[in-house]
């Protein structure tokens, strides 16, 4: 209870913030009606922009594109001087729409509020603020921005200077004049980088502080872009609806134009043209997969490097400005306006801290580990709190007390970045697990804004008071953000998207990288589905959603999309010739597989004629090696050596194995059984001439995808039933083990997911006759479980084939068999082993990989090399 509080007033809603997302906020919830107050530490409107004052602070979003667009006749009135406005331009547009919209009067500025208590029994929230004040709302909306604590100036003896000291995040608003000073700047994110050169032009001396190299293109101000205005001036509406539905919040073309196949040529050409436009989101868009592949992102990185070396006269100075400790875009990227340039000013100096780290501020200035450095004046532009600091900085309690300090120390958990489950009726705006800082804010924002506004809307009028996400939700939507994170190179950054910029603040990637567009309709869809994945109550009424929005890994769903695209027949109303011209079609244009030592074909005495085969051997460690026999997919009538190369490989480079791959016959041709004798004899081959193919006796494992995994289950049943040969393990990816059409994954998965019930069914009988489908060796899961080889059975969400391999891993760990049961979330049947296209599937291939090296009873080496992952940076 807060003992000043003097004054208790109600509102519907109050809104911390008075920045854009508040200001916008208030206008949407007077126009429903509510009664909505408005609290901000500052003295007028502007949020951000009232804040950051430092010279040169503008915008870097190009501002056409980074204003409100929900009052067409706003944007009429309000007409931009530049292409990157400066922050006294931005804070002029945000008092206009203040004054145009009179929202003032329902802001209480220079006031700061510190605690929210959500009151169970009167489903309000208690507000207090720094002034005593307190007062009641329905609905607590944090509109308090992503970047607006400011970090503390956290280095030993900052609190020691006697001279001047500024914050970039604070600066006076009556300016600084640092004629004649000698002054210091500790920090080169935007902010530093936009200020250097203009302090530059005033101080005596200038003395930058450099921790970590950033990325930086030229801005290139100037007027507002033509094509943009032409756009806006013929159809405004088209041209914002295009922003809302992009990927970054501007309408952007995106590039297919892979930076690791492109020709030299064509990569200078784009990057040229990104470099001469002087945008952000072109600059991370020169390649499509300049954000996922760390060769490609390589190309763009040396390219800016190369630009820097030019731009910097002295050598040694230029190769400091270099970054060389992140991937271009895994630390946000600067525009700037003779940044680099500056450094070739006779009194201005870069100290690297990398060499030469500060020990100390004293009280005359700045000691290194070399130097001691005077100085008038201390600029900080150290940075933020970022996305989770201003919504710890009050004093969160919601359902029974819950503390959202406490809730989130592990780090932030959110339902789409707008709400967190146990505090009903507190809405984010742009919050943690929301594209956010990675788009242009404006529209993220009114985004936000616009959903919030119809969710409270919605819950009006149908009689709710409360809504609040469930666990479930909660947790699958953090999933979904790590997923989208995850196949990305920003984790591998040590940023403030990770958290990474303040001591002791937990590493998580905090925004949401899949996507403007993505993101908004992953909103839209909650709210189509009844709000799926809230629970919403009121007037004894008691409605809970529950559920995941989106499972699926992002990568495969982007797959699915472009497959869905192609338009290509499905498989099923093909002859089988033609849909192995189709796959072999599909084969041709796969991106290159890992490299392994040596691949060299041959063929083995079969049971009928001679198979085909492929063997992998490892590069290293040194042979003989461990042998596995693999069998290809393809539901017996697909499929051959070439289809299932990548997997191979990558096998065979993950566990220093040898892989056989065999080419068994094929239905309709050969049906049943000859597929599975065919493995049988493949088997009983191999180990019988294990040490002529570099194998080590007695180690050997089988393996097998879909129906490949079928037969060698099936392999494995024939060689325990004929007493051998020993078989050290067998590798079962996604099989076919029963020829049951009727489990639920193939309700939920039988339609949409590349390997559909119709074609499973079609690929059933090109194979066997319906009266075979219950032998073993059709569905293994008939066969006799008892005293079968350790198994390794990955399973995939969206596979119709999922509950089967889950029963064969039950049906073999009942029976005492060692079982590694390998869930695949998130992917189908197929997108596991398309390797070099999903990259989700390659952490799934690590553990299959270890898992198959587990098989063998000495340890081998599992290389994870930078080719199969890129977790890390060398
Ligand atoms: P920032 O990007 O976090 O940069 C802070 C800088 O200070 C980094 O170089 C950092 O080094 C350094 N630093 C922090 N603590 C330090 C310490 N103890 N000792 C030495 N160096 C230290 O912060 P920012 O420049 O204020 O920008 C934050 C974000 O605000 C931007 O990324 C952008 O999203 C937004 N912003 C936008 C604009 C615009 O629209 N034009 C302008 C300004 C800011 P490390 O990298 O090693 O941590």
């Amino acid at each position: 209870m807060n003992q000043t509080a003097t004054v208790s007033e109600q509102f519907d809603a109050v809104i911390v913030g008075a920045g854009f997302s508040g200001l916008y906020m208030l206008h949407r919830l007077r126009q429903l009606g509510l009664s909505v107050k408005v609290f901000d530490a500052a003295g007028d409107v502007g949020g951000t922009w009232y804040w950051n004052r430092y010279p040169g602070a503008r915008c870097d979003i190009p501002t056409t594109d980074y204003a409100y667009s929900f009052d067409p006749e706003l944007e009429k009135e309000w007409t931009w001087s530049e292409k990157y406005a400066t922050q006294p331009e931005i804070l002029d547009y945000l008092r206009f729409v203040a004054d145009r919209h009179r929202l003032r009067s329902d802001i209480e500025f220079s006031t700061t509020v510190t605690s929210a208590r959500w009151d169970e029994q009167a489903k309000r929230w208690r507000i207090a603020t720094d002034r005593g004040k307190e007062v009641w709302c329905r609905y607590y909306i944090m509109a308090s921005g992503c970047l607006s604590i400011p970090k503390s100036a956290d280095i030993e003896g900052a609190g020691r200077f006697t001279g001047q000291v500024y914050f970039t995040s604070q600066w006076p608003h009556e300016g600084a004049d640092f004629t004649g000073q000698r002054v210091a700047i500790i920090g080169t994110g935007s902010s530093g980088i936009q200020c250097i050169p203009l302090i530059a032009r005033q101080a005596s001396q200038l003395t930058v502080f450099q921790r970590t190299p950033n990325f930086s293109i030229p801005a290139r101000n100037g007027p507002a872009p033509a094509d943009r205005l032409m756009q806006l001036s013929e159809d405004r509406a088209a041209y914002r609806h295009a922003a809302r539905w992009s990927r970054g919040g501007i309408p952007v073309e995106p590039t297919d134009v892979l930076g690791v196949t492109a020709s030299e040529a064509v990569r200078r050409e784009r990057f040229e043209a990104a470099w001469e436009q002087g945008e952000l989101f072109a600059i991370l868009g020169v390649f499509a997969d300049q954000g996922v592949n760390p060769a490609s992102n390589d190309i763009v990185a040396e390219m800016i490097r190369e630009r820097i070396r030019s731009a910097v006269e002295d050598a040694a100075t230029a190769e400091a400005l270099c970054p060389k400790d992140h991937y271009f875009g895994t630390k946000r990227p600067c525009l700037d306006t003779g940044y680099f340039e500056t450094y070739n000013l006779p009194h201005v100096r870069l100290v690297d801290l990398r060499t030469q780290p500060i020990t100390s501020i004293s009280e005359q200035g700045i000691d290194t580990a070399d130097e001691s450095f005077g100085f008038d004046a201390i600029v900080y532009a150290t940075g933020f709190d970022a996305m989770t600091g201003a919504l710890a900085a009050v004093d969160v309690a919601g359902r029974g007390g819950l503390s959202l300090a406490e809730k989130w120390a592990p780090g932030p958990s959110t339902y789409l970045g707008l709400m967190t489950a146990g505090f009903p009726n507190l809405f984010m705006i742009t919050g943690p697990g929301s594209p956010s800082v990675l788009s242009n804010m404006t529209v993220s924002i009114e985004q936000h804004v616009d959903w919030v506004a119809g969710c409270v809307k919605d819950m009006r009028e149908a009689g709710f008071e409360t809504i609040e996400p469930t666990a479930l939700a909660e947790s699958a939507w953090g999933e979904h953000v790590r997923d989208c994170a995850a196949i990305t190179l920003h984790p591998t950054a040590s940023s403030w998207y990770m958290g990474a910029n303040v001591p002791g603040k937990p590493r998580v990637f905090l925004p949401y990288i899949g996507g403007v567009n993505a993101y908004r309709q992953a909103c839209d869809d909650v709210v189509s589905q009844g709000y799926l994945g809230f629970r919403r109550t009121g007037r004894g009424r008691d409605q809970c959603r529950d559920g995941v929005i989106r499972s699926m890994q992002p990568d495969v769903a982007m797959v699915l999309e472009v497959m869905a695209g192609l338009g290509l027949p499905p498989m099923e109303t093909l002859s089988a010739a033609d849909a192995r011209a189709l796959m072999a079609a599909t084969t041709a244009t796969r991106p290159p597989a890992p490299e392994v030592g040596e691949v060299t074909d041959g063929v083995m005495p079969g049971p009928e004629e001679d198979l085909p085969y492929r063997l992998y051997r490892p590069a290293a460690p040194a042979g003989p090696h461990p042998i596995v026999v693999y069998f290809h997919g393809g539901g017996w009538v697909l499929g051959d050596l070439d289809s299932d190369d990548p997997l191979c490989r990558d096998l065979c480079a993950r566990t220093g194995a040898v892989v056989v791959s065999v080419n068994y016959r094929h239905a309709p041709e050969a049906r049943f059984p000859a597929a599975a004798q065919d493995a049988f004899k493949a088997v009983q081959w191999v180990d019988a001439n294990a040490v002529s193919l570099g194998g080590i006796p007695g180690q050997l494992a089988v393996a097998g995808w879909s129906a490949g995994g079928n037969i060698a289950a099936v392999a494995c049943q024939m060689a325990r039933d004929a007493g051998g040969p020993r078989i050290a393990g067998q590798l079962l990816i996604c099989p076919v083990v029963d020829s049951e059409m009727t489990r639920p994954s193939y309700a939920e998965n039988g339609d949409g997911y590349i390997l559909t019930t119709a074609l499973m069914r079609w690929f059933w009988d090109h194979y066997a006759d319906p009266a075979d489908r219950g032998d073993p060796r059709a569905a293994p899961l008939r066969g006799s479980p008892d005293d079968l080889p350790p198994a390794c059975i990955v399973t995939a969400e969206c596979d119709p084939l999922r509950d089967e391999g889950v029963a064969y891993a039950r049906a073999l760990e009942a029976a005492g068999a060692t079982v590694r049961h390998i869930r695949a979330r998130g992917h189908t049947h197929t997108s596991v082993t398309m390797v070099g296209v999903i990259i989700s599937g390659a952490p799934v291939r690590a553990q299959i990989a270890q898992a198959l090296a587990d098989f063998f009873p000495a340890p081998i080496a599992a290389p994870v090399t930078g080719a199969l992952s890129h977790s890390s940076i060398g």
